[in-house]
């Protein structure tokens, strides 16, 4: 089977049929690191950057020129020579031309535990997203350097809540609740904050600093059952529909549920509505996750009768209503793992691992639910060019010294706090007994 990248040249030069979310996907990323910042072309394109996300600085032109089997023979290359001395993790949602040179390949959660595995790496090159390397950051060795191969490779859904945003919902909040320290007569305080791992590295120490926690898409439910045994309300950002996805399986009323704008007083609701909330969705989204809808479902059955339908808690709640089954990217490979050779699955997910898993287990029929080919845009600018120049940069040449290109570092003032909020999630275990 083809990589994306190459079905996406075959789409996009009249070779293949198929349809494409745009053209510009087959532009290489450089052409989009100038200037003001931006997601690149791809699903997210249309979402507004905050002004104030990294910009990537001009590539070389020996990077920006070289063939395809340059860059791939200079990787090789670069990899024989640093040995152990470099750890090359790879996101699922990668590009295969990405993937290949991964030592491990995970989701978030999991390439952040690897980064925390593996003391021993004096360099961490990270082929995700800027959230995933500051989280391996928090949790690798202060010595170890982390890599985000492009900076422009930001994520929209956690830009979709900042820091000061979150501040400044916290202290309408608390116009309305009190003191947030303080417990009622069942132990608990107003509202616990979560934030999906899926965020920026200030608002996990916002967490630690509030009591609250992370979470990921496979350990949502048990971590607000966490937050319920200490809190009588939950303030879930940046996904609103993984919130919501996993508070409705939960018992918890969509009317409990209102929605935070953060564009608008108390993002929306009334004083009564967020007094009667039991959790307070942020308004963010994945653009890749959004673009799931429930008519697409039903054109899978229409044309697959034996179709099983996996979605990713990211979509929206009518997508996860309307599948088989949803659950995080783990849940969706152990999924197709168990199945008896011969079934069929349409996956709401992102394409890149959509097509590796369908290459991986070609005893089944596994197709993207949707059929126009749109890879995450910001996963997109990592390319193989821009892995060249990092590793070539560690080892240097003998008229360029050797250097660390692209450190990601959280500062220690958020580095503490935000350990914390991992910690307590790492720390939390199923509690079914807890009252919502
Ligand atoms: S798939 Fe969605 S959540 Fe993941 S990096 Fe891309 S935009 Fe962010």
């Amino acid at each position: 089977m083809t990589s994306v990248d190459t079905t996406i040249r075959r789409i996009t030069n009249g070779e293949a049929p198929g349809a494409v979310c745009t053209t510009d996907l087959r532009e290489a990323p450089w052409a989009f690191d100038t200037g003001v910042p931006s997601y690149g072309p791809g699903s997210s394109m249309f979402d507004a950057i905050p002004a104030r996300s990294p910009l990537q600085g001009e590539i070389p032109a020996e990077y920006r020129e070289a063939s395809a089997d340059e860059l791939h023979r200079r990787i090789l290359a670069a990899k024989e020579i640093l040995g152990d001395r470099v750890l090359m993790l790879g996101h699922f949602y990668q590009r295969d031309e990405v993937v290949q040179y991964a030592d491990y390949v995970g989701d978030s959660f999991q390439l952040a535990v690897k980064a925390k595995a593996s003391p021993n790496a004096e360099a961490i090159v990270f082929c995700g997203v800027h959230f995933m390397a500051e989280t391996a950051d928090l949790l690798s060795t202060p010595e170890q350097a982390v890599i985000l191969p492009n900076l422009a490779a930001g994520c929209s859904m956690a830009d979709m809540a900042d820091i000061d945003s979150v501040e400044a919902a916290w202290e309408q909040l608390e116009g309305i609740y009190g003191d947030m320290t303080a417990v009622d007569e069942s132990g608990r305080v107003p509202v616990i904050p979560v934030t999906y791992m899926n965020s920026a590295a200030d608002l996990k120490g916002f967490c630690g600093r509030h009591g609250g926690i992370v979470c990921t898409s496979s350990n949502a439910e048990t971590v607000l059952e966490w937050a319920f045994a200490r809190g009588r309300r939950v303030l879930f950002f940046p996904d609103q529909h993984l919130g919501r996805n996993t508070a409705k399986a939960m018992g918890i009323p969509l009317e409990s549920m209102p929605l935070w704008n953060p564009r608008k007083p108390l993002g929306g609701s009334t004083s009564q509505e967020l007094d009667d909330a039991k959790v307070i969705l942020w308004n963010g989204f994945c653009s890749v996750h959004k673009r799931f809808t429930v008519a697409q479902i039903e054109q899978a059955r229409a044309e697959h009768p034996d179709v099983q339908v996996i979605v990713h808690p990211e979509c929206p709640m009518l997508v996860v209503d309307a599948a088989d089954s949803y659950g995080s990217t783990d849940f969706i490979v152990k999924a197709i793992e168990a199945a008896p050779a011969g079934s069929t699955f349409a996956i709401g997910t992102e394409i890149n691992l959509v097509q590796r898993l369908a290459q991986q287990y070609p005893q089944h029929t596994i197709f993207c639910l949707d059929s126009v080919v749109c890879p995450c845009s910001t996963m997109y600018r990592i390319h193989p060019g821009y892995i060249a120049w990092a590793l070539e940069a560690l080892i240097g040449t003998a008229d360029r010294p050797a250097e660390v290109l692209n450190r990601i570092q959280v500062s220690d003032d958020v580095a503490e706090p935000a350990r914390v909020a991992l910690e307590r999630m790492l720390a939390a275990k199923p509690n079914h007994t807890v009252s919502v």
